[in-house]
């Protein structure tokens, strides 16, 4: 399948549509707009299971894309096997370059960029995917307020649109979706985990705190980098 020709201002012009459109419309968008060039990444924590869950109602071929820390809790590991079984998704690994060892103790953003950034960066230009799916939400953080539906970036020169069909949405429809749709949802959540990642960085959050507060406690670190190390246009 040849890549489809975009640019900036058609992306601008089909969030400007899309921006009120349900998730499953916005996927829907984007699987026809990139056919074999759409790539979802999911941590299986949150609001990447809504979209998993879409995705396996429209087209259960495309690429989910897993980044192996190396540092995922057990529960993580074994809900993933699970979920990706019960919805018959094409799950691909990804993993790090390099064994830097545990990083995390003294420079958590190198680790962070062997770990993630490098290998998803990495899969998506050898990959050729035009577009990817992520389940970012701006109710999230201060840095996620201002996403969009499509935006419209560049990997390594590459032009690359963010999809984020979930960034209007708020973490009470994300549990309410999981419901209606009978979805599993991690178990560590029902530990008063809300965010979850690798273990040596992540913490259960107590009530009234941010949902993603219990991630780098101390560290003054809010990202893994995953969602900024795209140059956007
Ligand atoms: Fe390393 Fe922690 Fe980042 Fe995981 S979240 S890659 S352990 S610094």
């Amino acid at each position: 399948m040849n890549p489809v020709s975009v640019n900036p201002d058609m992306v601008h012009e089909r969030a400007a549509e899309l921006r009120n459109a349900s998730p499953e419309a916005i996927v829907r968008w984007t699987l026809d707009t990139f056919p074999q060039r759409t790539a979802l990444t999911v941590s299986f924590g949150g609001g990447g299971l809504v979209l998993a869950h879409i995705l396996s109602q429209i087209d259960a071929t495309v690429p989910v894309l897993f980044l192996d820390t190396g540092f995922h809790f057990p529960e993580t590991l074994k809900f993933k096997d699970e979920f990706v079984a019960r919805y018959g998704l094409r799950l691909v690994e990804l993993h790090p370059a390099t064994e830097p060892g545990p990083l995390y103790q003294t420079d958590p953003d190198r680790c962070c960029w062997i770990r993630k950034v490098e290998p998803l960066e990495r899969a998506l230009v050898e990959g050729e995917y035009q577009s990817w799916i992520s389940a970012v939400r701006n109710d999230q953080t201060s840095t996620r307020a201002g996403v969009d539906v499509l935006e419209y970036h560049r990997v390594k020169d590459r032009p690359i649109v963010k999809v984020y069909p979930l960034a209007g949405w708020s973490r009470d429809q994300v549990g309410e979706y999981l419901r209606e749709h009978d979805v599993p949802h991690h178990p560590l959540m029902d530990q008063g985990f809300t965010s979850i990642g690798c273990w040596p960085c992540t913490r259960a959050t107590r009530p009234g705190e941010p949902e993603r507060a219990g991630r780098w406690i101390g560290l003054g670190k809010t990202e893994c980098g995953l969602h900024t190390f795209t140059v956007k246009v």
